[in-house]
Parts: structure tokens; C-alpha cells; sequence
């Protein structure tokens, strides 16, 4: 709480400065000068005043530029600033996340009537005794009463559990991005919700769900696979949940080791920031199966991917999967533009390739901040004061807030290059970029198998 007073002080003083200084400004000149000036004053650490200091303007055109340059000195010298977005800053105590380092233990868990008797529902049991376990008709019926409607309610999704008999929604194209090369992944819609906190995820603002969900069924997935089957296609766990992060109490991983080690003209892919590798390696393995790692320095990791391991045990992990006969990937994925972004990433490269064989990875994918616009306030309320809303994110080519495409094949060609100083033949994608990125990185946009 400490983060957010100092948060909500610099913003109550950024107001009182701005009210006093420019006392003819309307409501929304207000709030874009505020939010300026905050922003500012958060990334520089220095006063409002400070930031100010030099105005002695009083056009509100003229003054915004002035802080614009400021506060995106890149995008300013690109002239690449026709669309800012400035909302009203969203602090508020409430949506604060409080990190606590606790296992997950639901105290609820809705048992959906269908999954009642479900093997799914026992290991929850079993696994959560002091939880309370009741049952529902539907997770739909309890969703009309009972959404998930602010930050707070989303903060404590860990507290509840839902067991589901999935009847509809198994598999979807990855919708990928407006006007953005696809790298044709196909979603085995597997678990709705997570149990790490990141704070770039778009589940935060994407969910209405207020708890984790789990399908009990996945003898059901399996038999209607067939009907979407197609001959080289990818497909995996983890677009709208990590596909490991409860492993040791799901057990998804064995069934679907088992089913698709028959089908070995696909590729499945378990994506995770885990290490919750145990049920992999005790089940015979199938080499059309790819456990892949989202990888950033650890300082990233610290301040952003909280609760999951770490970057050497997620490392170290990928060695093990690989020693038992699987093929590793990895996502540099959301790459975070900051000062010393380039030594941190190479050390991150360095370490991959000191644990796994280039030989061993099936493929490696970049991918750079990016978001919702509505992401944002979402970030300021549960993460304040974090720092990677500081860099110059602005709407893209897909209206998602990203950095300027001088940023972004930046960092494209410097990763690109310390990729293939290893190793030239790992298949490398970028995700959710446009086809003039992919082909200034002399990439082919095809399926990437
Ligand atoms: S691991 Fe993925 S799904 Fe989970 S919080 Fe992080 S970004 Fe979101």
C-alpha cells in the first residue's frame, strides 16, 4: 500500500498544480494535462513542478505538445503522435493487487451438476479438503447472478473454483490481432482463467468470470477433435490460462500426451511460465509434443510475472522435458523496451542456449509489449507505480497501445541476431506483427512448422 500513497500523493499534488496553474482548462484539458504531467514526473522521478517548470505558455495546444515531446521524446522525433491516449488516471485502494506468496487453495469450489462425480472434481476434493465444495446447475446460471464486475472481485478469482462439463467452445482459431500475420496456432480451449499475476495479461480486462474455470470432460475434446483436425496443425493449451500452472492437481498433461502422441502429424504445444513439469516426465513422452517457456529477464520476471518460477527453473525444466524425449519452444514474449534492455536479453539467450540445444527447440517466437487500451487503467489500479507503462506506448496499427515500429524492429533485429548466433535453423516467428515487419525481418509469413 505503501506504492500506492506515493502514487496517489504525486497525482493529488499533480492535480492541485494543475488546477492553480492553468485554471481556465475544462474537464478533459484537465485530465490530458494531468495525465501528462503525472506520467512525466512517475517515469523522470521528479516533481510536478519540476516537470512544468519551463511552460510559460497558457494555449492548451501548445502546452500539450510541449509535454508530448516530454513525455514520448521518440514518438515526438518520428512524428508519431497524431493519436495519444490519455485517459483519466484510474488509482483507486481497492484494486490494489496485494502479491501473497500463498499456494493456491480455493475456499470455494462450484461443482458444475454434469461434473458432480467427474475424476476432475474428486482430485479437487482431495486436494482442497477445507475448501467448500458445492454443487451448481451451470456455470452459466451462476454467472447471471454472480459476475465478476471490478478489480477487486477479479484480484480474489483465486479464491474460487469451478468444475465444468464443457459442451460447446473446444476448439478456436487464435484470433491473432486486426491486420496482423497469423502463425497459424489453433486454441485447445482448455482451463478459462489463471493463477499468476501478470501485469501486462489481457485476461484482466477480458474476464467477467469470477473464478478459475476447469473442464472435467476432456474425453469429450478428444472425441470430437477429428471433426477439426487438419494434417501439420498446431494447436495448444494456454492462450486463456497458463496449460500448467495446476498440473499436479489436474493431471491434463497425461490424457493429452496419450491422445496425441496417435495423432503425430500435429503438433501440440503446452505453453507456461511454470514448473509443474512432474506428470510430463513420468508419462512416456511423444516427440509431436512441445512444451514451450515465455522467457524475461529476471528483473522482468520480479516485477511483472508475479508468482511463477523463475527464470532458471523454467530453464532448467525445459533441459529436464528435454532429456525425457519432448521438444522445447520458447517466447521471448512480451519483450519489455527498457534502459539495459539489450545486455538483459542477451543474458537471457546466453543462458537458453547454455541449457538446451538449438537441435532441441521445435521454435522460438518474439513478441513485444502490447495491449487493449483499456488495459492500461486496468495496469495503474492493481500494479501502481510499476514501471512498464513508463515506456512510449502508443495505438498501433491494431489499436493496441505497443511501442513504435522504430522501437519494435529494434528490438526484432537485435533478438533475431542473438538467436542466430546460436543457431541459424530454429524456426523463428514474431507474434502479432504486420507483414511489413516480418518481411523488413526477412521472415516468411507461413505456418512455422
Ligand atoms: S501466465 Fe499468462 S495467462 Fe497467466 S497471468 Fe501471466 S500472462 Fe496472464
Amino acid at each position: 500500500m505503501q506504492v500506492y500513497k506515493k502514487q496517489s500523493d504525486l497525482l493529488k499534488k499533480t492535480e492541485s498544480l494543475i488546477d492553480s496553474r492553468f485554471p481556465g482548462f475544462g474537464i478533459n484539458k484537465k485530465q490530458e494535462t494531468v495525465r501528462l504531467v503525472y506520467e512525466i514526473s512517475k517515469k523522470e522521478s521528479t516533481s510536478p513542478e519540476n516537470v512544468i517548470k519551463d511552460i510559460a505558455l497558457f494555449d492548451f495546444e501548445k502546452i500539450k505538445q510541449h509535454l508530448l515531446k516530454k513525455r514520448y521524446p521518440h514518438a515526438y522525433l518520428h512524428n508519431y503522435l497524431s493519436r495519444p491516449y490519455l485517459p483519466k488516471i484510474a488509482l483507486d485502494k481497492g484494486s490494489v493487487l496485494e502479491i501473497k506468496k500463498t499456494r493456491f487453495y480455493p475456499k470455494k469450489i462450484f461443482i458444475e451438476k454434469s461434473a458432480w462425480r467427474s475424476t476432475l472434481a474428486d482430485r479437487f476434493r482431495k486436494s482442497f479438503p477445507k475448501a467448500e465444495h458445492s454443487e451448481i446447475k451451470s456455470f452459466k446460471d451462476y454467472l447471471k447472478i454472480h459476475r465478476n464486475s471490478s478489480l477487486k472481485d477479479y484480484n480474489n478469482r483465486r479464491e474460487t473454483a469451478f468444475i465444468t462439463y464443457e459442451n460447446h467452445d473446444f476448439f478456436k482459431r487464435c484470433p491473432c490481432t486486426k491486420k496482423a500475420v497469423g502463425c497459424g496456432y489453433n486454441i485447445f480451449n482448455l482451463s478459462f482463467g489463471c493463477i499468476f499475476e501478470c501485469t501486462y495479461c489481457y485476461l484482466q480486462e477480458y474476464t467477467n468470470s469470477p473464478g478459475i474455470i476447469f473442464p472435467s470432460n476432456l474425453d469429450r475434446f478428444f472425441n470430437i477433435f477429428s471433426s477439426h483436425k487438419r494434417p501439420g496443425m498446431r494447436i495448444g493449451t494456454g492462450e486463456f490460462s497458463d496449460s500448467l500452472m495446476l498440473d499436479d492437481i489436474t493431471e491434463y498433461s497425461k490424457p493429452i500426451v496419450d491422445f496425441f502422441r496417435k495423432h503425430n502429424d500435429i503438433r501440440f504445444e503446452f505453453k507456461t511460465k511454470s514448473d509443474n513439469i512432474k506428470n510430463l516426465l513420468n508419462v512416456p513422452h511423444a516427440g509431436n509434443i512441445v512444451i514451450s517457456w515465455s522467457l524475461n529477464p529476471q528483473k522482468i520476471i520480479d516485477k511483472n510475472e508475479f508468482l511463477t518460477a523463475p527464470l532458471n527453473k523454467r530453464l532448467k525444466s525445459a533441459s529436464e522435458c528435454i532429456k525425457a524425449g519432448y521438444k522445447a519452444a520458447f517466447h521471448f514474449d512480451p519483450v519489455i523496451y527498457f534502459n539495459g534492455w539489450r545486455r538483459e536479453y542477451k543474458k537471457v539467450v546466453d543462458l537458453l542456449f547454455e541449457s538446451v540445444r538449438p537441435e532441441d527447440i521445435a521454435w522460438i517466437s518474439i513478441g513485444t509489449l502490447r495491449f487493449n487500451p483499456k488495459v492500461k487503467q486496468v495496469i495503474e489500479s492493481r500494479f501502481p507505480g510499476n514501471r512498464i507503462l513508463d515506456g512510449e506506448l502508443l495505438r498501433g496499427f491494431d489499436n493496441k497501445l505497443r511501442y513504435l515500429c522504430v522501437i519494435r524492429r529494434d528490438i526484432y533485429k537485435y533478438m533475431l541476431g542473438l538467436l542466430s548466433r546460436h543457431s541459424k535453423k530454429i524456426p523463428a516467428y514474431l507474434c502479432m506483427e504486420d507483414i511489413s515487419m516480418w518481411r523488413e525481418m526477412n521472415l516468411r509469413p507461413v505456418a512455422i512448422l
